[in-house]
Formats: C-alpha cells, structure tokens, sequence
C-alpha cells in the first residue's frame, strides 16, 4: 500500500517544489510531483518543508555517549540522538588513540556499518600534524606507513584486500607526514575517502595530495594552515580543485561570511558536518573525546585546561541546527544548504541509496516548520519516535 504525503514545500535536488507530494512505498520513494497531488492525501503536512533525512559525515558523539568508547551501546545512543533531530545516514568519527584501542572500536563500529545503522567509519587520525592537532591527542599522533595505514583499514574485515571496500569509508589525515601521499594512493585505491586535515601542508603539498586522489577537505579552515593570500594553503587548493569541503555551520568555528564565500566558490561542493561530540543533544558539562578531557560551557566545546581558553574540540551541533545556522543566521539560499547536508554528503561517500528526495531512494525524510525546527523524522518509511 502506497502512502502519499503532500506539504507547502518538497526540497529536491534540483529545486523547491511548492507545493509539493510524495508518493511512498514501504521502505522507498516512488514518486515526487508539484501542485496538485494525483489522489487525496493520506497525510497533509501542511506549512512545512520536507526535506531528506540529513546526511553527516563527521559524528564523534551526541546524547552523552561517544563512538570512540567502541561499544554498540554507546553507538546506538548517539545515533538515536541525531536521528531525533534529522540525521537518518551518518559516519562515526574515530579521533586519535592508540592504534589498539582505534583497532578495536573499528571493529565493533563494523557491525553496526553491516547492519545499516551507520553509514561507515571515519578515521580522524591518528596521521595528523602535530602543528595543527587540535583537540587530537599528541602522543598517539604518528605518520602513516602502509602497514599502519592496511591495519586499521582492515581491522574489522581483514579478507576485503586491495580494490574493497570495508567499513571504513573516509580517512582524515595530513599529507604531507612523512608516507602521506603514498598512504592517499592507498586509501583512493581501496576507494576510501581520502580527506585533508588538521594538517600543516602548503599550497604545494595540498595539490600533490589532490593529484595523488584526496577528494574530501575535513571541516575546511578549523586545524589546518590558514588561507594567506600569497601562501593559500591547502585551503586554497582544496576550494580551487573539484573536491568536496566539509563546513562546521555553528557560528562558533566559522564566520558566517566565510561560509557564504565558500558556498559561493562551490556550491554543490559544500558538506555541513556537524563534527558533533557527546555534548551533543546533552547539557553543558564535562565530557570526553577519545582520550581527551573536554570541557562544554554555553554549548561551546574545548580542551579542557583549566584555563576555560582550550582548543575547539568538535562542535554541540545537530545538523539540524546547523542547518537552521546556514540558512537562517548566515541567510544562505535553502536549496544550497539542503544540498550540503543531503545530496553533496552522500555523494561524497557513494551513498547512492539516501540523500535525495528522488523516485527510488530510501524514504527517509525530515519535516521543517516555518523555524526550520525539526517537526517529524521518517526513516526507511517508518516515523521515528521523537
Ligand atoms: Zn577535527
């Protein structure tokens, strides 16, 4: 039995529908239209905006838990708590620890990936630059040699081999540590995604990278060498090249204007992550990023050093929130900004199955009031509690 939804705005790919019906069967969208539906409504959302269900790509925690702490349990909170404000496909993010503890949270996580409740493993280290660590802890940092680089792709599927793809699906490291390029050859190989960040790279290093397969920059601007107009920095040449950019919509790590520059230089390059920790979804307090102390006052996560100044350490975003920050705050066209927290994401990760109110892909929708604030989630057809 189809099920056919009408609202005041559909938000596909290519524009707003307004107003705008779906037509759903079981798990599946089969059909989108403008105007007047083809039947009666079965439910009629009225003055809302339905967009796909949000697509984030970089998640360490929400609701209190953390993916780092490598249990299902944890896992499945932080992925309830996102999936309440929207986020139907997500990545857990993995920050920096000892290769064991990574190894073994890679393997658990891998389970839930097999199960589609996780849309794959991101790797944030540990092959980052200690000039540009961030939040990351120092000591577990080192430089990706191969074998490193094979034992944590293949921790959880040790028979996937060259060419396959497992678990993990996107890599952030820095290129230009020593066995960087040749560790980006390797994951574009494997068809993972290699990613550039917290990284100390110049323009040169950053384009040698791009050349040898990199396709993604993490969260553009936070933990990397900034942009200078004679020195551009991996930032220039990852907003100069065809790649995607990942963008943190919270008004903490980026300027508005900045990510109306970006959004202008590329719009259908952009990716709003929310690079979320366990403060997410949660109150103020004290937390942990992987092996790291965090301290979270007014919704601002950092390093906590006593000195209430640490370094930003992840974000308390819901992509929800950020999405209300782009289009809202920052007063960025909405299409663009769905676009970035829906099709570019999924794109970027080959999630041909999500990210786009189309005949054929999931149904998985979120419903807006005239807030932007999340009213329903749908999931794979089915409404989520909320
Ligand atoms: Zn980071």
């Amino acid at each position: 039995m189809t099920v056919l939804l009408t609202a005041d705005q559909v938000v596909t790919p290519a524009r707003v529908l307004a107003p705008g019906w779906l037509i759903l069967d079981g798990d599946r969208i089969t059909e989108v239209g403008e105007g007047a539906p083809p039947r009666t409504a079965d439910l009629d959302l009225g003055a809302t905006t339905v967009v796909p269900g949000f697509v984030d790509l970089h998640v360490h925690g929400g609701g209190g838990a953390s993916f780092d702490t490598g249990t299902a349990d944890a896992a499945a909170v932080v992925a309830d708590t996102h999936l309440s404000h929207g986020t139907t496909s997500m990545a857990a993010s993995l920050v920096t620890d000892t290769h064991d503890r990574m190894a073994a949270a890679v393997r658990e996580l891998a389970l839930l990936v097999q199960d589609g409740r996780l849309a794959g493993v991101h790797l944030e280290g540990p092959w980052l630059s200690p000039r540009r660590s961030g939040a990351h802890q120092p000591g577990s940092l080192s430089d990706p040699d191969p074998s490193s680089v094979e034992a944590l792709l293949d921790a959880a599927d040790p028979s996937t081999g060259s060419g396959r793809r497992g678990a993990v699906r996107m890599v952030t490291l820095a290129p230009e540590l020593a066995g960087g390029l040749a560790a980006v050859r390797l994951l574009a190989e494997r068809g993972v995604v290699a990613a550039i960040g917290h990284t100390d790279a110049t323009y040169d290093e950053a384009r040698a990278a791009l050349d040898a397969g990199a396709r993604l920059g993490t969260h553009l601007f936070n933990a990397m060498r900034p942009l200078h107009h004679r020195d551009p920095g991996p930032v220039g040449a990852l907003v100069d090249s065809p790649v995607d950019v990942e963008l943190i919509a919270d008004g903490v790590h980026l300027h508005p204007a900045v990510l109306r520059t970006v959004f202008a230089a590329k719009p259908d390059r952009c990716i709003l992550v929310t690079d979320a920790m366990a403060a997410a979804g949660a109150p103020d307090g004290d937390y942990r990023l992987g092996p790291m102390a965090i301290e979270v006052r007014e919704g601002v996560a950092r390093l906590a050093d006593g000195s209430g100044t640490g370094a930003i350490a992840g974000s308390t975003l819901t992509m929800a929130a950020a999405v209300r920050f782009a289009a809202g705050e920052a007063g960025l066209p909405l299409l663009d900004v769905v676009r970035a927290a829906t099709t570019t994401p999924a794109r970027a990760w080959g999630l041909t199955d999500v990210g786009a109110l189309e005949p054929g892909r999931r149904a998985d929708l979120v419903v807006l009031d005239d807030r932007l604030d999340v009213v329903r989630v749908m999931r794979a057809g089915a409404w989520v509690a909320r």
